[in-house]
């Protein structure tokens, strides 16, 4: 089997080419992400690899259906680049749905403990052999209350960690798990109460019509004064603009984001030696109470050798069998796990 792999990286291809070796597969590498312009490129494959911020929308559907392409099989865990809708009945799509929650779980404890004991300010101080602490001070984490929005694999990996510290949880969740709460350490609450009793909120639901923009003009207003938000799931949960505004009339007092809602125009790529052309991002990286990675929580090689294992995987299983665990269904005005494998 021939697989077009769009928006490759040189982190990508050590455990696809072994995983893809191992089982017939054949992948060609495309530094280019896949959009209307470069579907061409998927002329002649069998089945198409896109990443978080390659677009699948119907144009591009539509071309990869006119080369006979009927597979896509996604190397991450969100969907929200596809157009589920259009896809059902024209591709199969496959995903990988957990392949390191603790890579992102961890990260986000990283991004947060950078932040609040100013190690990102630390290192660069005392490289200069500045061994001064004036505006170092930071905040215990333990006796704080974390809001976590969203308590799948990662928000419950993530909610470990805050145990861990002593910290306190109120979780919010479309569809809570009844047993993570413990009515003292952990408490499912209203997404209201979260807002209004957190100190630090940290986001790890999908990106949905339900969850755009959760935290807008309008949210932060009922949140604590000095409130530290947390992004490591998609950039379109937060209101960029807002979030700005929220950092200059001091509401927020830290925000820590590995994604950005126009992330695909930037990130992965280098643009040290350009005029960065986003005005807002730019403001936020210039923030000192503002750290961005660039949509890297998920980089761990745990989770590299997970993720082409599972996309070798899926791509195996529906060829083979017919069926796959991990193909998405559009279903009745909503996008889940393909129970039948029949799904067109
Ligand atoms: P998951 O499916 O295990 O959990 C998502 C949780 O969100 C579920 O419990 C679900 O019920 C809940 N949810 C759904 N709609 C909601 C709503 N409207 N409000 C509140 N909660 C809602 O997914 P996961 O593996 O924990 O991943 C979470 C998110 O993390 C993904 O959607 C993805 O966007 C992001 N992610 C980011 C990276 C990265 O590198 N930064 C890597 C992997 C995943």
């Amino acid at each position: 089997m021939k697989v077009a792999f769009f928006d490759a990286k040189p982190y990508d291809k050590p455990s696809f080419d072994k995983y893809g070796e191992e089982n017939g597969i054949r992948f060609k590498y495309f530094e280019t992400k896949l959009t209307e312009d470069t579907a061409d490129l998927a002329h002649g494959f069998d089945a198409v690899c896109v990443f978080v911020n390659d677009t699948v929308n119907r144009a591009v559907i539509d071309k990869l259906n006119s080369f006979g392409i009927r597979l896509l099989a996604l190397r991450c865990a969100g969907f929200n680049n596809v157009d589920m809708k259009y896809a059902h009945g024209r591709l199969h799509v496959f995903r990988v749905p957990a392949y390191s929650p603790y890579a992102v779980a961890e990260h986000t404890i990283a991004l947060l403990l950078t932040s609040i004991r100013r190690i990102h300010k630390a290192y660069i101080r005392t490289r200069d052999f500045n061994f001064s602490l004036a505006g170092m001070t930071g905040f215990d984490l333990h006796g704080k209350t974390v809001g976590v929005v969203g308590t799948g694999r990662i928000g419950r990996a993530f909610i470990d960690i805050c145990l861990g510290f002593g910290m306190k949880v109120l979780a919010y969740d479309k569809f809570p798990a009844a047993d993570l709460e413990d009515g003292e350490r952990v408490r499912y609450v209203t997404l209201d109460e979260l807002f209004e009793r957190s100190d630090i909120i940290s986001l790890h639901c999908p990106l949905t019509e339900d969850t755009y923009h959760l935290i807008n003009a309008e949210t932060l207003e009922k949140c604590r004064r000095g409130v530290v938000i947390l992004n490591t799931s998609r950039g379109a949960l937060i209101d960029a603009e807002a979030l700005l505004e929220g950092i200059k009339a001091r509401v927020v007092g830290a925000a820590c984001l590995d994604v950005y809602e126009e992330e695909s125009e930037f990130f992965f790529e280098d643009f040290s030696g350009h005029i960065l052309e986003d005005d807002v991002l730019a403001r936020l990286i210039s923030m000192p109470n503002v750290i961005v990675t660039s949509h890297q929580a998920f980089l761990t090689e745990e989770a590299l050798r997970s993720i082409a294992e599972t996309t070798v995987k899926n791509l195996l299983d529906f060829t083979q069998n017919g069926q796959c665990e991990n193909e998405l269904c559009y279903r009745g005005g909503s996008t889940e796990d393909c129970k039948s494998g029949k799904c067109f």
